[in-house]
């Protein structure tokens, strides 16, 4: 099923996603975790490409054997930072090979000690031109790319980010997702202004459940998120107890997308991270709501 016309209906639900393994010897207890998310049976399941150091090459792997062993759509991602026409051309191909039809557009952190200026053998300096080769490619994929409700970190202002995010939603994008963000008024006010300047497409709110406190810091620093008082103040009171943490970090995502849901969001990206128990505690707190 293509990821557009699930977020037609009216439907509350959840997605789930997942990154690929670093080493082959790590493969299998990956393949297993993503496995029991499956058995979830989320709206859809994204697979990452490259991030969190996943191995690029397992992502379609990964994004086939939840597709055909669990029906459950699947989301391959693919950047194109520091990447030929070549190889984004081939990998393209192995996606449409794969049966995959739902593909995340993205370009990528810039590898640490170059400068984006410094191209030298890259064909890609952003996501926008992978969305159109996408689209080139084949008219019916559903392409989804990345969005900031609290501003790209290389951005000068929203303003610049917003005519940015509309020149790549024009380019192809069929939905967008938003890096995760811990205020849900943040995310209200980013979606009246993209509304405001002309970008329609529907857009997936995306949400880090916190675990442990040690998560916190990275993901602050990846994300650049804002933490609010009331976060900041869980963290402090039961950071240094895991299993209070957890149940804490999992009350709190829980709160935020359901307070998503009553504001009229439709389908939520839970950032679950290979971990199936956080994914099903989630959706258990859910049950009544998405009838599951
Ligand atoms: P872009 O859309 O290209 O934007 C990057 C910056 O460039 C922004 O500041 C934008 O305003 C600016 N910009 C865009 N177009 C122009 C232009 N024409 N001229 C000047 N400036 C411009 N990373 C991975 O490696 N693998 C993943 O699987 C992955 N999945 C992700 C999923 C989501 C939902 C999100 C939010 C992020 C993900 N990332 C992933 C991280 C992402 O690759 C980085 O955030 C990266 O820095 C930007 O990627 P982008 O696709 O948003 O880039």
């Amino acid at each position: 099923m293509k990821i557009r016309e699930l977020l037609e209906g009216r439907a509350l639900s959840l997605s789930f996603e997942v990154f690929p393994p670093k080493t082959e010897t790590t493969f299998e207890s990956v393949k297993q975790a993503t496995e029991e998310i499956a058995a979830l049976r989320p709206s859809f399941m994204s697979v990452t490409y490259g991030a969190g150091g996943g191995t690029s090459r397992y992502t379609l792997d990964i994004a086939k054997n939840i597709k055909e062993r669990y029906g459950v759509p699947s989301l391959a991602h693919l950047t194109c930072v520091s990447s030929t026409k070549e190889t984004v051309r081939e990998r393209i191909a192995d996606i449409r090979a794969a049966g995959i039809t739902n593909v995340m557009a993205l370009r990528g952190d810039i590898p640490a000690g170059r400068e984006h200026e410094d191209r030298s053998g890259w064909d890609y300096a952003y996501a926008v031109e992978l969305v159109r080769e996408l689209r080139e490619a084949d008219a019916d994929f559903c392409i989804g790319g990345a969005c900031y409700p609290e501003i790209h970190p290389e951005s000068a202002d929203q303003r610049e980010d917003i005519r940015h995010l509309k020149e790549k939603v024009e380019a192809g994008c069929d939905f967008l997702t938003t890096q995760m963000f811990f205020d849900n008024n943040l995310l209200y006010n980013f979606l009246y202004k993209i509304r405001e300047a002309g970008i329609t497409v529907p857009v997936i709110p995306g949400i880090m459940p916190i675990t442990n406190a040690n998560q916190v810091e990275r993901a602050m620093k990846l994300s650049g998120s804002f933490m609010p008082q009331r976060f900041k103040s869980l963290v402090d009171r039961f950071g240094h107890d895991p299993a209070a943490m957890k149940q804490a970090g999992i009350a709190y995502a829980t709160d935020q997308i359901i307070d998503l849901y009553a504001n009229g969001l439709t389908n939520v990206h839970v950032y679950s991270m290979n971990k199936p128990d956080v994914a099903a505690k989630i959706q258990s707190n859910l049950s009544n709501i998405l009838g599951k």
